[in-house]
């Protein structure tokens, strides 16, 4: 009889095992399959939203985040003229590691000399735009001089790029009627600045440094030449110090392209 009751104990035992063990299974089968099911669920629900946003958006993040930096007054277009030289390279390196774009309004005749800084500057994600070919004062020029000009640093820069230029700046801000007809023949808008870092006459990095940020008000376009090695240390410095106080670094297309759109949501 003990005998008996042992093994019945035993079995108990046994089918208590079984049964525990049937609901484990259970259960755990059940759990997991809640759990896919929510996150198939989930997955759904965000693709969605990503549709709806594709659609429904007409402006990217990146296009939000600007308008509301020109909006606080904290977009700068830092831009370059007179290279491609020596120095731009690390300028554009440094530029890069800190994801900042800048402009370059290039001579046609040094770029031609380094396609190699030019291509660099271009796959860095900066934009370039025409300064001339040989920076020669285009109020002295015939419109047919000019136009040489223009044509023949579009063609050095279409040899490391198809990307079309839609920008100058003229050398010295010179300007008259001719030089006006010019542009317009040669598709070209010219670039101004508001802030003028004068590193050409400064070569000195501390004083390039305290100049540009005495004048930086925000929404600025900063004059600067890459052709100085005290530029190029005074521009990782100013890139630096307004990287701290939160502005976003844009392209001259990306300012003007900002610009006008908070314009004309004022005029609406
Ligand atoms: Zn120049």
């Amino acid at each position: 009889m003990k005998f008996i009751y042992f093994k019945k104990n035993t079995m108990i035992t046994y089918l208590s095992f079984i049964v525990i063990l049937g609901i484990a299974i259970y259960s755990t089968y059940i759990i997991t399959k809640t759990i896919s099911y929510h996150k198939i669920v989930e997955e759904n629900e965000e693709e969605s939203i990503c549709d709806e946003e594709e659609i429904c958006e007409d402006v990217s993040p990146r296009k939000e985040l600007l308008i509301k930096q020109y909006q606080n007054k904290k977009l700068i277009a830092l831009t370059f003229d007179d290279g491609p030289s020596k120095y731009t390279e690390n300028l554009v390196d440094e530029l890069q590691k800190r994801n900042v774009p800048a402009t370059f309004f290039i001579l046609g005749q040094s770029a031609e000399d380094r396609l190699d800084t030019l291509k660099f500057e271009l796959d860095a994600g900066n934009e370039i735009g025409i300064h001339s070919y040989t920076h020669k004062l285009f109020t002295k020029l015939s419109e047919t001089e000019i136009l040489e000009q223009i044509e023949h640093t579009r063609k050095v820069i279409n040899k490391v790029s198809d990307k079309e230029i839609q920008y100058i700046r003229v050398p010295y801000g010179s300007r008259n009627k001719k030089v006006d007809n010019a542009l317009e023949k040669g598709n070209l808008v010219d670039v101004l600045w508001n802030v003028d870092s004068k590193d050409w006459k400064f070569k000195n990095t501390s004083k390039t440094y305290n100049y540009v940020l005495k004048k930086v008000k925000g929404n600025d376009i900063i004059l600067m030449h890459d052709t100085f090695k005290t530029s190029v240390e005074a521009a990782i410095k100013i890139v630096d110090k307004l990287l701290s106080e939160c502005y976003t670094f844009v392209t001259v297309s990306e300012f003007y392209e900002i610009k006008e759109i908070v314009t004309n949501q004022l005029m609406q």
